[in-house]
């Protein structure tokens, strides 16, 4: 419940941004420190807003209005407030890769998760806890450093993604109990099949920030031609029109990572952002064999011992592809690089028969996002 509050224009308490910071984790400790929720403080912000739609957009880019009300109520500038949206931390950024952390028609919260041991490492070093901008993005389901799994739930009332944080700003509590997060009880996973998927995570995390992909994954291109290439390949792994992204998720995805996870009926096409955590690691993991190719077997036990008549066996290879995914393909593959079209090509084969029937467009991400 949100209540109604007089919340004065300029707070009098006014914790400082940490660089790198997600803007909602800056939102909440500014709340935080003023004895308000989160939800209350932009509530006092957004009167002539619609707040469930600014929110489910919140990290990614601020409406004008709302980063200058933010700025006067933090007493920092436009530009410090601007500076922590995601679209402008990394600027490669697609929209469809944030995870709304916000209510989103038919289809769970999808919230930004945290990393145990950086937060431990934060209240070591004695920077204020917060959560750091990459756990807001649809495809890091692991910490890039230490390999921990960021969806981390609470070990009394099993709720995930809620955290909030004390005034004194020295605990991270579960944002629906109240009970401390534990910050040394997860153990990173380091099979060699996760590596793989984390390391693919991260590649995507620096190409994100402009920086250029290692060649490992795709070659020597550019920052740009690696991610349109994965968004395309993403695009084909949840544009699917058989309605549950589990199963779809299982039918593609090597089986170390299989998830039985149902999404709510009625989405037939979810974007990544808004799959659960299980799902959008069998959709990377699924995307890294694809990507890895023949290298898979060194990674994936799913992809040893496979007989030469079942080659390609990667996971766009079990794809009907239906015909508005034909045409997508067909005009996107000319950015792809040359040998991973061949690949796909070659894993379509007998598989990507043309379907008879058409398929409804797909929703605009911005529809997903309107409040019920
Ligand atoms: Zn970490
Ligand atoms: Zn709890």
């Amino acid at each position: 419940m949100i209540l109604e509050l007089i919340v004065p224009r300029c707070l009098p308490v006014a914790p400082r941004p940490v660089a790198g910071e997600l803007l909602s984790s800056w939102i909440e400790r500014i709340a935080a420190a003023n004895a308000i929720t989160g939800a209350e403080l932009l509530k006092s912000v957004t009167d002539c807003l619609s707040m469930e739609r600014q929110h489910a957009l919140l990290d990614y880019c601020l409406a004008p209005t709302l980063r200058c009300a933010l700025a006067i109520a933090g007493r920092v500038s436009d530009l410090d407030v601007q500076a922590l949206e995601l679209g402008n931390q990394f600027r490669n950024l697609q929209p469809e890769w944030v995870l709304p952390g916000a209510k989103v028609v038919l289809i769970p919260v999808a919230k930004p998760g945290i990393c145990t041991e950086c937060i431990a490492e934060q209240h070591i070093a004695g920077v204020p806890m917060h959560l750091r901008a990459e756990w807001a993005l649809a495809f890091l389901t692991h910490c890039p450093k230490h390999f921990r799994w960021l969806s981390i739930s609470c070990p009394i009332c099993y709720c995930s993604g809620s955290y909030a944080f004390t005034a004194a700003a020295s605990n991270l509590l579960c944002a629906r109990c109240g009970h401390p997060i534990p910050l040394h009880f997860f153990t990173g996973d380091y099979k060699a099949s996760t590596v793989a998927v984390v390391l693919l995570g991260s590649q995507m995390l620096r190409t994100i920030k402009g920086l250029p992909p290692d060649p490992f994954w795709l070659g020597a291109i550019s920052a740009e031609r690696f991610l349109s290439t994965i968004n395309d390949i993403l695009r084909l792994l949840t544009h699917r029109e058989n309605g549950e992204g589990s199963i779809l998720a299982n039918s593609l995805g090597p089986c170390e990572f299989s998830s039985y996870q149902p999404l709510t009926r009625g989405i037939e096409h979810p974007p990544l952002c808004t799959l659960p955590a299980r799902l959008r690691l069998t959709l990377m993991a699924a995307l890294a064999q694809f990507l890895l190719g023949p290298r898979s077997a060194a990674y994936f036990e799913s992809a040893q011992n496979v007989r030469a008549s079942e080659k390609p066996c990667y996971p766009l290879s079990r794809m009907a592809l239906a015909p508005d995914e034909w045409e997508f393909l067909e005009t996107r593959l000319r950015f792809w690089p040359f040998y991973l079209r061949e690949r796909l090509s070659a894993a379509l084969g007998h598989m990507g028969t043309r379907r008879p029937q058409a398929k409804a467009a797909r929703p605009e991400l911005e529809f997903l996002f309107l409040s019920t």
